[in-house]
């Protein structure tokens, strides 16, 4: 199923296919590749109904705007009466007792969910090797790794097992693994899509966006999910101005691409890097003005990322007790206890290691030494992106140092697997939104991404520039 939504919806609406048979054809795919371990739950039954119901409001011409599409989402949104298992055997038995309001906005549109699909333990990772479940398997050479913490969203739609999936972004878990598996991804401005319904990792970083093939497929799942929520206190009122049709009329004409500095130095694979120049230098031919800027804090935005997501962590993931839901030990004689071996049984490595960091820079010794400091470079590096939106209109940098790694190759070096977030943490830091597109491929088959960044809220021209990029001959 090669083509975007709206050239699927022609066919739709003329009769020429139904919704019937694009579910079918996904779920074979599903079946087919069942080995890349993409999917933690599938609604075979449901989806096929569900198909039956919109192919009827497709024929009674009363069907919403996403009609037929078929997507899936990460096993940390909430979906009423699902399992959400956040791939941790601490979630391994729970049960959605809501909808996320971002899923609920395509549900009420007529999407068909096909299934949730498998990522790191609480979105955690950079690899997907981190599931209680398995890795995903990159469905461009199997050997590797999808990415992550998204790693199935991504190889759902690399592998042509649905149309959109939804992915979470704390520190670049949609844009890597879109990068990894040859797809595009968005992370949209931070309170743009409600957080409700999304398991909380760290909540003032946490963004729900999608992955997809076509540009205009992700500009209209960003306008459907967007907009003010009150059960989340940080979605903003006034993002209203978001159509997906605007992106088709933006005049590219003088845009100001800012290249950083810092970005196209060491440890950047020469592959990536020769990509970058040639997309740089076909922009520059056709006119669009290209300049170098220089963020200097970005240097920062790992440790300052990993400081203050662990700390939120460690706060957020206090829930998990053993005492009200999720997985509790056997051996729970009291109250202590109970607790102390949920957590230690229920936690898989680096979901714990994450839990320690950050309760240690939390601790009232290390408080100032760690947290505060991390906060007051948060901020110095949000005012490096206000600077350099002064000059330029997009950033154009790598999305990740290299393509998909191999599998089991930084299992044991937990730094080597936090270095691969060098180029995106930082727009969540910032709260800025990010894409990644697929331009070309490695000597070795494998995708190459690149990364444009925009203003906050001004998803559009990310957008529109991601579109012209992809549409011209740049792969
Ligand atoms: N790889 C990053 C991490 O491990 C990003 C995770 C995410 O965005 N959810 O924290």
């Amino acid at each position: 199923m090669k083509f975007s939504y709206r050239e699927l919806r022609k066919k739709l609406d003329s009769g020429e296919t139904s919704c019937r048979e694009v579910v079918s054809s996904y779920l074979n795919k599903i079946n087919e590749r069942k080995h890349l371990n993409v999917f933690l739950s599938v609604f075979n039954e449901e989806a096929l109904k569900k198909a039956d119901e919109i192919d009827y409001k497709i024929k009674s011409g009363y069907a919403g705007r996403l009609a037929g599409m078929v997507i899936s989402i990460k096993d940390v949104l909430s979906l009423k009466g699902k399992k959400m298992t956040c791939a941790s055997k601490m979630l391994e038995n729970f049960e959605a007792v809501y909808t996320a309001t971002a899923v609920q906005r395509l549900i009420d549109e007529d999407v068909i969910i096909i299934g949730k699909t498998n990522c790191d333990e609480f979105a955690m990772g950079s690899s997907n090797e981190n599931s209680a479940f398995g890795a995903v398997l990159n469905p461009a050479d199997e050997s590797r790794v999808a990415g992550g913490s998204s790693g199935g969203s991504a190889a759902a739609v690399a592998a042509e097992m649905c149309m959109i999936s939804l992915g979470t972004d704390t520190g670049g878990s949609i844009r890597q693994p879109a990068a990894f598996c040859g797809v595009i991804g968005l992370k949209p401005t931070y309170g743009r899509v409600s957080r409700y319904g999304l398991t909380a990792f760290a909540s003032s970083f946490d963004t729900i966006g999608p992955l997809g093939k076509d540009i205009y497929d992700i500009a209209l799942v960003l306008e459907i999910m967007s907009g003010y929520d009150p059960r989340d206190s940080t979605s903003v009122s006034d993002v209203t101005d978001f159509k997906a049709e605007d992106i088709e009329n933006i005049d590219l004409n003088n845009l100001r691409i800012g290249v950083v500095k810092e970005y196209l130095g060491e440890g950047l694979q020469p592959e990536i890097r020769d990509k970058i120049k040639e997309v740089i230098e076909r922009l520059r031919d056709s006119g669009l003005i290209i300049k170098e800027v220089s963020l200097p804090y970005l240097k920062y935005s790992i440790q300052t990322y990993y400081i203050l997501t662990t700390a939120e962590a460690s706060s957020n993931l206090a829930r998990y007790d053993g005492a009200r839901y999720g997985y509790r030990s056997p051996d729970s004689g009291d109250v202590e206890t109970m607790y102390i071996n949920s957590r230690s049984e229920g936690f898989g490595e680096e979901v714990k290691r994450r839990i320690m960091l950050g309760t240690y820079v939390l601790s009232a010794g290390y408080y100032d030494a760690y947290y505060r400091k991390a906060q007051k470079v948060r901020r110095l590096i949000k005012n490096d992106f206000i600077k350099a939106f002064e000059e330029v209109d997009l950033l154009l940098t790598p999305s990740t140092p290299t393509t998909a790694f191999r599998i089991g190759e930084k299992t044991t070096d937990p730094l080597e697997m936090y270095l691969n977030d060098i180029f995106t943490t930082s727009a969540n830091l910032a709260g800025n939104p990010a894409i990644s597109i697929p331009v070309g491929w490695d000597k070795e088959k494998l995708p190459i991404g690149i990364q444009l960044t925009a203003r906050d809220f001004d998803e559009k021209t990310a957008l529109a520039a991601a579109d012209y990029i992809l549409r011209s001959e740049f792969t």
